[in-house]
């Protein structure tokens, strides 16, 4: 595959699709292991999502072998965000694409002829940079998204630690007095002070400034002087120091990977953060926090990833996802 992004190991010639809540990204996987640079498309969501998703995947197949001719794709492996259950196949909860408790796999599986994977997007974002990214070498790595809402994805002693699918949602950490809302019901979530969606909307409501563009807008206004912006990235990277010191207590990690859109402010980001968590975490010693290496394609890596056959010691436990 010329324009390799990654290498992802032997295996069937394989398309990875990674769905989010407005973009789609795909990418072909060669034999060899070589993941091409993903393309992108609009999410669907009209009508039914998760038939209007498994509609438009098998649609990219079948592109895929029409553009390829020469290659056998015979593999399918597609990242979901949400809750899912990745040994069922099932698409358990996304509030972003609206489904519950939907057999994906399956739906896949009816629809187009290739042997079909089902992961978790932040999960499959968190083994790729796990095993072939920035936490490559390391057997205890957190990774954490921060984009429309924050996750962790965490691997411990060189294994995945899912808990059937709902282990690493630090997004619902209580980390804040302030009686901030979050869309999962409860008050004062990390999510709802720290992620990148949060951010901007803090600013917006406290500036009444409509021209802000997103969150990395937010922190270059505070590093020239804006108080409202400086108060509102102070009170994220607050937020998000509670939430890793938290992290850093249960799980002991010794690389915390930064992936999603925020931590594309790269620096800006993890320097602060880093010097708050030094100075936060006692006992276990602090992290070190690096930016992921595969950014915001982490999960088409991780979806290319699932294709491939586990290495001995990689299985997760309880169960395999072959
Ligand atoms: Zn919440």
């Amino acid at each position: 595959v010329d324009d390799s992004i990654a290498d992802v190991g032997p295996g069937p010639c394989a398309l990875a699709v990674d769905v989010g809540g407005t973009i789609v990204k795909s990418a072909l996987v060669g034999a060899g292991g070589s993941v091409g640079r993903p393309s992108r498309a609009r999410t669907p969501r009209e009508g039914d999502t998760a038939l209007a998703v498994v509609e438009h995947i098998a649609e990219l197949l079948d592109r895929a072998r029409r553009d390829h001719p020469d290659r056998e794709i015979a593999a399918l492996g597609v990242a979901v965000p949400g809750i899912v259950d990745e040994d069922a196949g099932v698409g358990v909860f996304s509030e972003n694409l609206g489904w519950r408790d939907r057999p994906l796999r399956r739906m896949l599986e009816e629809r187009v002829d290739a042997s079909v994977t089902l992961v978790h997007d932040v999960r499959a974002a968190g083994e790729a940079e796990a095993r072939i990214g920035a936490g490559a070498g390391h057997d205890d790595v957190a990774t954490v998204a921060i984009g429309t809402g924050v996750a962790a994805a965490l691997w411990a002693g060189g294994r995945p630690i899912r808990g059937r699918g709902y282990a690493g949602e630090i997004g619902h950490l209580r980390v804040t007095d302030d009686d901030m809302r979050c869309a999962c019901g409860g008050v004062g979530c990390l999510e709802a002070v720290a992620s990148a969606a949060a951010i901007e909307r803090r600013y917006r409501r406290l500036s009444a400034d409509e021209n802000i563009t997103g969150a990395q807008d937010v922190i270059h206004r505070a590093e020239r002087g804006d108080p409202v912006a400086q108060r509102v990235w102070n009170d994220a990277l607050d937020a998000l120091t509670a939430g890793l010191a938290a992290l850093t207590a249960v799980v002991a990690p010794e690389v915390i990977v930064l992936s999603g859109g925020l931590s594309l402010a790269g620096d800006a980001l993890i320097d602060p953060l880093s010097t708050r968590l030094v100075a936060r975490v006692r006992l276990v010693p602090a992290p070190r926090i690096v930016q992921g290496r595969f950014a915001a394609d982490a999960g088409t890596v991780g979806a290319a990833l699932s294709t491939r056959p586990r290495a001995a010691g990689t299985s997760p436990v309880g169960g395999s996802t072959s």
